[in-house]
């Protein structure tokens, strides 16, 4: 490695937008991934994924060339279709008739010219993206209350704070770093009370003083329960009330009225009566409090009103914009406060400027020199894929990311896309569900490429730098976006030459009319408009506003009492609670809840390229109530299909006493490329929120019942094979291995063949097998030995009597077997002395549940650090410890 070729960039998955040394040999694209300690989001810290980073970066499975109606193209044919199949649609049908749909993976900059395009030139404002689905409902919310879509607050808070609440999110799991700054506050000042309100007992309850397991969907019954109770304890702050707010009156009426009795809220929230009144008595005590809520509040028919619930509370005692408290929205993806900055939602128009003014429209049209700028909001996600659906938008263009997975009904959405007269896909990844359906693939950028800026929760503006030159012929995705604006007319507002320009532009129409840079609007970056090339190529992490007002940042905003409503005052919402749209019925009698898993992004296009994040949940899985499993006959390991009325899916059962009995927990992850009946959101409810239309991902009435397939399987093989023989299969790449999980609903006659035609054609059909097979039983077995390594193995059970995977898989990276070895190798058991380490926990050094087992009872470890000292295990990126910590206590 080179020492110089040290590079500071930001990690690409979630919202807590960790910083990243990156430590670069850029003749091989090898990277050396470590936290960045001068980064305010992390100090150095990095979770699990974002540690991997490093293994993602190969151009195996990279788009690397445009790609015309499936045949490779050239950029000049393939921009030149795209801006000729958006111009003829434009003429024939108007300019509602196309869409843009882009994603938080986007840069700041790229963001910005596609909303410019869309909104400013061509004159619809048809451009949504992915982050309707995440964090709409806080944007919503936020902008209701405060006249603006800020977050007040920062992550220093956490350790000034008395009480911090997660609110629907397993910040554990889905913001780990921030997580892990939480158990660090928690450790150094025990006094710091911890409350998590969700319906499942997450990995983040290993903190938690208190969990309230709450009903799905009753969040704002528990906080229009907790401002009744503020006012009946007079812990109300009146002075801040009556000089900093509006519409108090109505909203604790609203909640007194909706409420009722502490009992009542108990009963309505099905939680227990005591732990309810412990934490409205702990919030009503503590000044200090932090709200953290994510999707479990935002994903939801009534997820506005949750998020004003919420914040209703902190106006209420005045705990807003100091330090240590405040409401504080966890957005879910790396760029989804960028996207908003620029108006990536097709509500806004620009710079936190939005439809609802002719003032910003005028404005925002002024400053971009256009006539044909949008006046009325476009079609937000799930809407703009049923107007594709209905024809009414006849050429959409789709920009990083996957809404064939992750959209709800995502069904209808293939559906939709399949019979779209015209598709563009920018991705940097070639396979992936969507760009099956694409016309058009445009070969973007991806991270350790791309160069420019992303924001995260807290408000920080950091630079994303490339590492690498780009892949193929990929570009990044403001220059495509460009190209074919200027190919459909508009050269002359989309003349930029690289990123920095870009943002240049992006920072002075933040200021814009904008009180000389004292920030009528909360988004004002302003002193960044006039910034040199070197001085963007330099930028440090720094929290917007960045104007002449705070030309270094500002960490809190609201400090002052003053917000961005017409009378400078907060506003309170009254709320009246709504329960989820669609209840469960006779017919579909359970609950269904999505989410993240520790290791795996969003659909998996680049996660599952490193081995180490398949390890933890290498399957669909769903987490059932052991009352739930015994009622409808479910096994552990066991197999299970659910249905709702949109879709289906099969998982492997899990069951879980953090499961609230009647519901159901699915992971969003898995896509057809990684599973064949893994999609989640083709069961999950389209139904949105009325204000933020955000989906309710959250709450799905479904069914379950256990799938029997008449044999189920496994193979581990070191080359990727094409399994086409078994109607149920999972891949998951491991180290040197890829790991078929398999079952199948017919019985062949004659498994050897089977397995060779079907399952394992390309492992070399006329190669030779060791086999052992018992036709009365139902097995087979079989393994192919190359050069005394192992090539594949086969396992294959009429029941599913199967042995444990992790042994074998182990054998794929010894450079020879082992004599006893490959004696052992058909019963799938290692050889006596031989350990197994178990399914991994630890992925940042691969620490198998075994080992931790082991050591736990050879050596007597009694906490998580012991058992850090003793195998590493947890002592990276820490996501694993409450994992490790359930073992101990087991
Ligand atoms: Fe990346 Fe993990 Fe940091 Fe999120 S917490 S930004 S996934 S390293």
């Amino acid at each position: 490695m080179n020492d110089d070729a040290i590079i500071q960039t930001t990690c690409p998955y979630c919202g807590v937008g960790c910083g990243i040394s990156a430590q670069v040999n850029g003749n091989t694209r090898q990277v050396n991934i470590r936290g960045d300690k001068s980064h305010p989001a992390n100090f150095g810290r990095l979770c699990s994924k974002g540690s991997a980073l490093g293994e993602t970066v190969e151009l195996n499975g990279r788009l690397l060339q445009p790609k015309v109606y499936g045949r490779d193209a050239g950029w000049a044919e393939a921009l030149d279709l795209v801006a000729g199949a958006f111009t003829s649609t434009i003429e024939k049908y108007g300019p509602d008739a196309v869409a843009i749909y882009g994603s938080g993976q986007l840069l700041t900059e790229d963001y910005y010219v596609a909303n410019k395009l869309m909104k400013g030139f061509i004159g619809s404002a048809n451009m949504d993206t992915n982050s309707r689905l995440c964090m709409s409902s806080s944007v919503a919310g936020h902008k209701r209350a405060f006249g603006s879509d800020t977050v007040p607050g920062c992550y220093d808070d956490y350790e000034q704070a008395d009480m911090i609440i997660l609110i629907g999110s397993n910040a554990a799991w889905c913001h780990p770093v921030s997580f892990q700054r939480i158990r660090a506050a928690k450790e150094a000042n025990p006094a710091l009370k911890i409350v998590v309100i969700d319906p499942r007992r997450t990995a983040s309850c290993d903190i938690a003083d208190l969990h309230l397991p709450v009903a799905s969907g009753s969040d704002a019954i528990v906080f229009n329960g907790l401002l009744h109770f503020l006012s009946q304890q007079n812990a109300l702050n009146k002075t801040y009330i009556d000089a900093h707010t509006e519409g108090f009156s109505e909203a604790l009426n609203s909640a007194e009225n909706s409420s009722g009795s502490i009992e009542q809220v108990a009963a309505q929230c099905l939680v227990n009566i005591d732990d309810l009144r412990c934490f409205y008595q702990w919030f009503a005590a503590r000044e200090k409090v932090m709200s953290l809520y994510s999707q479990g509040v935002n994903q939801s028919s009534s997820g506005t009103d949750k998020v004003n619930a919420i914040i209703n509370c902190h106006l209420a005692t005045g705990r807003i914009g100091k330090p240590g408290m405040g409401p504080f929205s966890l957005t879910g993806q790396p760029n989804a406060m960028g996207g908003r900055e620029v108006g990536g939602l097709s509500h806004q128009l620009a710079a936190h400027m939005d439809f609802s003014s002719a003032d910003d429209i005028d404005r925002v049209a002024r400053f971009w020199g256009t006539h044909a700028i949008a006046r009325k909001q476009g079609f937000a996600a799930v809407e703009l894929f049923d107007a594709i659906h209905d024809g009414k938008v006849k050429a959409v263009w789709i920009m990083g990311t996957n809404p064939a997975v992750s959209m709800p009904n995502a069904d209808k959405v293939i559906r939709a896309l399949q019979h779209c007269d015209f598709v563009a896909v920018s991705d940097c990844i070639a396979n992936t569900d969507t760009t099956a359906l694409a016309h058009v693939l445009l070969p973007a950028l991806g991270w350790s490429e791309k160069d420019g800026t992303v924001t995260n929760s807290e408000r920080c503006i950091s630079r994303q730098r490339a590492l690498f030159s780009p892949a193929g012929m990929a570009k990044p995705d403001w220059w495509i976006i460009t190209q074919v604006a200027r190919r459909m007319g508009f050269e002359q507002a989309f003349q930029y030459r690289n990123a920095g320009e870009i943002f240049r532009e992006h920072a002075a129409l933040s200021g814009f009319e904008n009180n000389a840079g004292h920030g009528l609007r909360d988004f004002d970056i302003s002193a960044f408009a006039k910034i040199s090339q070197h001085e963007y190529d330099l930028l440090q992490p720094v929290q917007w506003p960045v104007n002449q007002a705070y030309p270094l940042g500002r960490a809190r905003l609201f400090d002052d009492g003053q917000f961005f409503t017409p009378s400078g005052k907060a506003q309170f919402i009254a709320i009246e609670p709504r329960p989820p749209v669609n209840p469960p019925d006779k017919n579909y009698p359970l609950i269904l809840n999505t989410g993240r898993l520790r290791d795996q992004w969003h659909t998996m296009t680049r996660t599952a390229i490193a081995a180490k994040l398949n390890q933890h949940k290498p399957e669909p899985s769903v987490e059932v109530h052991p009352l739930d499993a015994q009622y409808y006959a479910l096994l552990p390991g066991s197999l299970a299909v659910i249905n709702s009325q949109w879709g289906s899916m099969i998982a492997r059962v899990q069951i879980t006493g953090s499961q609230k009995q009647g519901s159901l927990f699915v992971p969003m992850h898995w896509t057809e490329q990684y599973a064949s009946q893994g999609r989640m959101g083709a069961l999950v409810n389209p139904v949105v929120d009325l204000v933020s239309k955000q989906p309710e991902s959250k709450h799905t009435p479904v069914r379950i019942k256990a799938y029997q397939p008449v044999w189920q399987g496994f193979i581990l093989s070191r080359r990727e094979l094409a399994v086409t023989g078994s109607e149920y299969w999972v891949k998951i790449k491991g180290e040197q291995v890829y790991r078929y999980e398999l079952a199948g609903e017919t019985l062949p006659e004659d498994w050897r063949s089977y397995v060779r035609k079907n399952l394992c054609r390309t492992a070399g059909e006329n190669s030779q097998w060791q086999e052992y097979q018992d036709l009365a039983k139902g097995n087979y077995r079989a393994a192919l030995i190359f050069n005394n390594q192992l090539e594949t193995v086969v396992f294959i059970s009429a029941g599913n009597h199967l042995p444990e995977r992790n042994w074998l898989t182990g054998l794929f990276i010894r450079p020879q077997l082992e004599p006893q070895e490959r004696m052992a190798l058909l019963t799938g058991m290692p050889p006596l002395g031989v350990p197994d380490a178990g399914i991994i926990v630890c992925a940042c050094f691969n620490v198998g549940e075994k080992t931790i087992r082991t050591a736990i009872k050879e050596k007597g470890l009694k906490t998580h650090q012991e058992v850090g000292q003793c195998l590493k295990a947890g002592t990276n990126c820490g996501s694993c410890v409450p994992e490790i910590k359930a073992l101990i206590s087991s």
